[in-house]
């Protein structure tokens, strides 16, 4: 029986739906492991988790799929690239693609060494001993080789150059597990260009900081008084429900690593951890899962389980939480009508403290070590040097056995400190342990886009400062849903933020944003 295209697509959306079900009930299992699981359930949670994700693979590598693809693809359904049909086949055909192409040894393979390096990692870390590292991590370096040599095959749908054939091959296939369509020369342009900004910024800031007595850990001496857990809770739920995360459809819980997980349409989840004596961990680290959380609550929920239904890229993601917690939760609009009622519900801590002081504290910045615990601004040049790093791990420049030697002599020149030891060094970061090379680059590409789409907001949204000011940010937030969240994966993100702000995306706005803000504050 002939099937038609219509058919063969209605099929697929089918299919899709399906799937998006199965991909949201592991992740509710992994909320849930997180949050609540008691640690005796923890086997039976892995063969949850390990049945789920073979009925999925299963399922997603049917070849009744590639055969749907194809009618569909040959029909006139796909004949506006940007119609719903043409933009899900497109990213429908991709994920297929890649889930195929690998060979299932390899698979297999990638599955078992990354779940024992992850452990060993752990280990070394605790041990702060590279060499105990180092023998697994050469054995994820050689299959995502082998990874990215497979995939670097694939015809590129997105992009009108064809696939990569260049020495970029395999790391701009590894990139698409994370920013479709980006390209590795294209990502090393806009991160030097950002790093010969930041490198002379963070000097001048660190002069000015010296000058105005708030060096080191003086500056942000504020933020590590007493902020009773209660009121935090109180305070941060306040905030993160004014910015327009909806509790109805949402919820805020405790765990050990913050995070944010989209279960499904109506149903958002975002995660935070207290201390007392860290006001910013909670309430940044809130904002930037609301963040986060805004984007989930704001796909189409007709389109769940399709592309159109998710996320454009790791990189957009990442500039929703960037924006939320950086453009505007550190900023002075913001705190002008904030701060007053933190000074009310923190009466104690913050008494004696002024507005400037408090927004001199927040924007407080210092190079250091560890990446998450970073400052908006050096936090930039820890990912440049991962995203160079990995890259000559992956095609050979670097041996695994120098990177320790490599990673401290690039702390040393781009932010001018050196590890004392490997496990605040090179083994701090539980992503290459888990295979995850050509990830680094998207929380980068996040504070880019975020600072560009944040300018674009301003210049059209006449009197943002001053609604902020008012704690008011719907207007904000509709002009984020309308010129990024209802897409989904309608356009790559590249074209995505082009068609958001008027240009590709470009670091210079990140840099005039850090540049005024650090003169207004600091003079310098
Ligand atoms: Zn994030």
């Amino acid at each position: 029986m002939l099937t038609t295209a219509q058919t063969a697509y209605e099929t697929l959306v089918a299919k899709a739906r399906e799937l998006g079900l199965l991909s949201s009930c592991s992740a509710l299992l992994a909320w849930d492991e997180q949050t609540s699981m008691p640690t005796g359930g923890s086997t039976h949670r892995g063969e949850q988790m390990a049945l789920l994700a073979g009925l999925h693979h299963e399922r997603a590598t049917d070849p009744k799929i590639g055969e749907l693809l194809s009618i569909v693809e040959a029909s006139d359904l796909v004949a506006q690239a940007d119609s719903a049909p043409a933009a899900n086949v497109r990213e429908l055909r991709r994920a297929f693609e890649r889930r195929t192409r690998l060979p299932r040894e390899l698979v297999e393979e990638l599955a078992r060494t990354t779940s024992l390096a992850q452990q060993e990692w752990i280990a070394a870390r605790r041990e702060s001993s590279f060499p105990r590292f180092a023998p697994w991590l050469e054995k994820v370096v050689r299959l995502k080789r082998q990874e990215g040599d497979c995939l670097a095959t694939i015809p590129d749908s997105g992009s009108q150059t064809g696939g990569s054939h260049n020495e970029n091959a395999r790391y701009d296939a590894l990139l698409e597990d994370y920013e479709p369509g980006a390209k590795t020369a294209e990502l090393a342009g806009l991160f030097q260009a950002l790093k010969v900004e930041l490198v002379p910024l963070i000097r001048q800031i660190g002069e000015a900081s010296v000058r105005l007595g708030r060096a080191g850990s003086a500056g942000d001496q504020i933020l590590r008084r007493t902020y009773p857990l209660e009121r935090q809770k109180v305070f941060v739920e306040a905030a993160a429900s004014a910015v327009g995360f909806d509790f109805e459809r949402g919820r805020l819980d405790v765990t050990a690593h913050p995070f944010c997980t989209g279960i499904g349409p109506g149903d958002t989840r975002i995660t935070t951890r207290y201390d007392q004596h860290q006001f910013g961990d909670a309430f940044f680290g809130v904002l930037h899962e609301v963040g986060h959380g805004l984007y989930e609550q704001g796909l189409p929920a007709e389109h769940f389980g399709t592309p159109l239904g998710e996320a454009a890229s790791l990189g957009v993601h990442e500039s929703q939480s960037r924006l939320w917690e950086n453009a505007v939760g550190r900023g002075r609009p913001f705190w002008s009508y904030w701060f007053p009622v933190a000074r009310r519900v923190f009466y104690e801590a913050l008494r004696d403290v002024s507005l400037d002081a408090f927004l001199a504290a927040v924007n407080h910045v210092t190079p250091s070590l560890i990446r998450v615990q970073a400052d908006e601004v050096t936090y930039n040049l820890h990912i440049i040097i991962r995203f160079e790093l990995e890259q000559a791990l992956l095609s050979g420049d670097l041996p695994v056995g120098e990177l320790p030697s490599a990673w401290n002599q690039k702390y040393g020149e781009t932010l001018g400190i050196a590890p004392g030891s490997d496990a605040v060094g090179c083994l701090q970061d539980i992503h290459w342990s888990a295979g995850l090379v050509g990830y680094f680059p998207t929380y980068t590409l996040g504070n880019i886009y975020a600072a560009q789409l944040f300018a674009r907001a301003k210049s059209e949204l006449e009197g943002l400062d001053g609604s902020l000011e008012r704690g008011q940010s719907a207007e904000l937030l509709s002009w984020l849903r309308s010129a990024v969240h209802r897409h989904g994966q309608c356009y790559r993100p590249r074209t995505l933020i082009e068609r958001a702000t008027g240009a590709p995306p470009d670091p210079s706005y990140l840099v005039a944003a850090l540049r005024q803000k650090y003169e207004e504050l600091f003079g310098l």
